[in-house]
């Protein structure tokens, strides 16, 4: 049996979105509680994480994350929400205390490891080094699995469906195993791409547990992102593949505000189509 924890559950924004006065953030500052989200994040374990991000720190302390013992940190894609990469210069000497041994692999497309080097190019102390700061940059490339033998987990970069910064690079989603467990976590995506489509219907995964976008909360949401309509497509279509069965544990997760819709409000919609909402510090059994 595997484990996750929902580290985060909101768009860009966050919610209350900072600055908003709208109906959603009013009554999530009433309510406080799951109507409280933080940028979206997920904990694998104590040494795998996906995304990294402007609310790190936060969740650090808030879910005792002890990032000193994280090994593989796995980015979906470069956008500010997902990734910040500042607070990793505080692993060099004299900002922090790191056994040299102690290597933090860093995965994601060309976009998110370009975005790394632009952020350590202009430090003095970098020289390309590095060991310096204990990182190791790995770039993934779609549909190439990744083996993390000492953790017992294999990654798989799909193709997101999502706003590209450069032609031929695509955000990236992710299915993992772990142990005998396996998932899908698919936000900040739109209704999949062919390619990756075609991927999920060759590889015939059985998901133990899915966790896909929802953006744009109940209503019919663009391609992008997902919401709506698009939810339910996706997962008709999964079921469809044999991917997701009556035993598929399967969530919605990365909501903002924009979508008009609380968190019971989410509930009361997706529920009756067998679909969990996620909130902040949910850990979820698979
Ligand atoms: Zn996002
Ligand atoms: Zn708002
Ligand atoms: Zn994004």
């Amino acid at each position: 049996m595997a484990q996750i924890q929902i580290l985060g559950s909101a768009a860009a924004e966050g919610i209350p979105a900072i600055f908003c006065n709208c109906r959603v953030c009013c009554e999530a500052w009433k309510n406080g509680g799951k109507e409280i989200r933080m940028r979206t994040a997920y904990k694998l374990n104590e040494g795998v994480r996906i995304d990294f991000g402007p609310d790190s720190m936060a969740q650090e302390y808030k879910f005792q994350l002890h990032s000193e013992n994280l090994k593989h940190l796995f980015i979906s894609h470069n956008h500010e929400d997902h990734w910040v990469c500042d607070m990793l210069n505080y692993r060099r000497k004299g900002f922090s205390v790191v056994d040299e041994q102690n290597i933090l692999n860093i995965y994601g497309n060309q976009g998110v490891i370009r975005q790394l080097y632009k952020y350590f190019w202009d430090k003095l102390t970098f020289n390309g080094d590095w060991k310096k700061f204990r990182l190791n940059p790995i770039v993934l490339e779609a549909f190439t699995p990744v083996l993390l033998e000492d953790e017992d987990m294999e990654f798989y970069p799909l193709n997101a469906d999502h706003m590209i910064g450069v032609p031929g690079e695509y955000p990236q989603f992710f299915v993992f195993r772990h142990g005998s467990s396996w998932a899908m976590i698919a936000n900040d995506t739109g209704y999949f791409r062919d390619d990756t489509w075609q991927f999920l219907e060759e590889k015939k995964f059985k998901f133990d547990l899915v966790i896909t976008d929802c953006t744009g909360g109940i209503r019919d949401g663009e391609r992008g992102h997902m919401s709506g309509k698009w939810v339910l497509m996706t997962k008709e279509r999964l079921e469809k593949l044999g991917c997701v069965s009556d035993s598929t544990q399967y969530y919605i997760n990365h909501f903002s505000h924009n979508g008009h819709a609380t968190h019971a409000e989410l509930e009361e919609h997706y529920n009756p189509y067998g679909i969990q909402v996620c909130y902040d510090g949910l850990t979820i059994d698979y």
